[in-house]
């Protein structure tokens, strides 16, 4: 944090301009402890934002090492997650678009390989690349074809019919980049799938107003891991430019299974307003190649 890195220009529209939005508590070894969002576009960021040995040293270590230990149970959990969620979501989505399997689906950033698994049971061809070893060498375990790398230049011209970054997007640096090498990795008329955390819910909307009436700074959206925060028009605009010529967003949200009857209530009433306000806190979406 300390030799850490300022954002001088939005990733989004360029602009130069960012205030204060947000602030964490500092717990190391977490990534990033403040906030800001865009004058112009409206982009949440963290700023400053770790430097790139500190975010390798991070992910290479506390990220899998003890935040996200159990690979075996993990894989399964994100396995069945995408089977009946995940992939029905997307299949949805890009409804009506020339993808389906049998064909060739990436996944950038795929961790212990839950996803390319749930992909291989619906038929697909799944490669992934990931750059943790401990993850890699993990996914391989499960019969996946998992390469070791950190951005989706490794499937550049690959071809793909789809190509996914499951919550990925929000731990890079470079996010129009990122996605600008996503869009290659599919042919002309591929898609690729995006699921990222979003900025505005109304629960976060009153603990910014609960935050500023103590005179304090808001809290942190999302977490100190995360380097951007979008909204579905933020996105959209990214996917657009990164070579896309139709893209489809949707917010929702989570409902744990367990919730204890007056936070059900609280979290009810925040929903109905996300609903009300096209809010929520992740954002799913799909973008397809030119
Ligand atoms: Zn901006």
């Amino acid at each position: 944090m300390m030799d850490g890195v300022r954002v001088t220009t939005c990733p989004v529209c360029g602009g130069s301009q960012f205030r204060a939005f947000g602030e964490a508590p500092w717990r190391p070894p977490q990534l990033h402890r403040w906030q800001s969002r865009c004058r112009t576009c409206g982009l949440v960021l963290a700023q400053p934002q770790a430097s790139d040995a500190a975010m390798a040293a991070y992910y290479d270590g506390a990220f899998y090492g003890t935040l996200w230990a159990d690979a075996d149970h993990l894989h399964e959990e994100t396995r069945e997650w995408h089977r009946t969620r995940g992939l029905p979501h997307f299949q949805q989505l890009w409804n009506g678009w020339d993808v389906h399997p049998p064909g060739v689906a990436v996944d950038v950033g795929c961790g212990y390989g839950g996803l390319l698994a749930a992909l291989r049971d619906a038929g697909w061809t799944g490669r992934g690349v990931e750059p943790s070893a401990r993850a890699v060498a993990h996914a391989r375990a499960q019969g996946l074809d998992v390469v070791q790398g950190a951005d989706p230049s490794a499937f550049r011209g690959a071809n793909a019919d789809v190509a996914f970054a499951w919550h990925v997007l929000e731990h890079v640096r470079h996010p129009a980049d990122f996605l600008r090498d996503l869009v290659a990795a599919v042919r002309p008329g591929g898609v690729v799938g995006i699921g990222t955390d979003a900025i505005w819910t109304t629960q976060h909307v009153l603990q910014r107003a609960a935050a500023r009436l103590r005179g304090r700074m808001p809290p942190y959206r999302t977490s100190t891991d995360h380097t951007f925060v979008f909204t579905p028009q933020l996105l959209t605009r990214l996917l657009l430019a990164a070579g896309c010529d139709d893209v489809r967003v949707e917010v929702y949200s989570e409902r744990p299974a367990h919730e204890s009857w007056h936070w059900r209530a609280y979290k009810g009433f925040c929903r109905t307003m996300d609903r009300a306000l096209g809010w929520g806190e992740f954002l799913v979406a799909v973008g397809r190649r030119r």
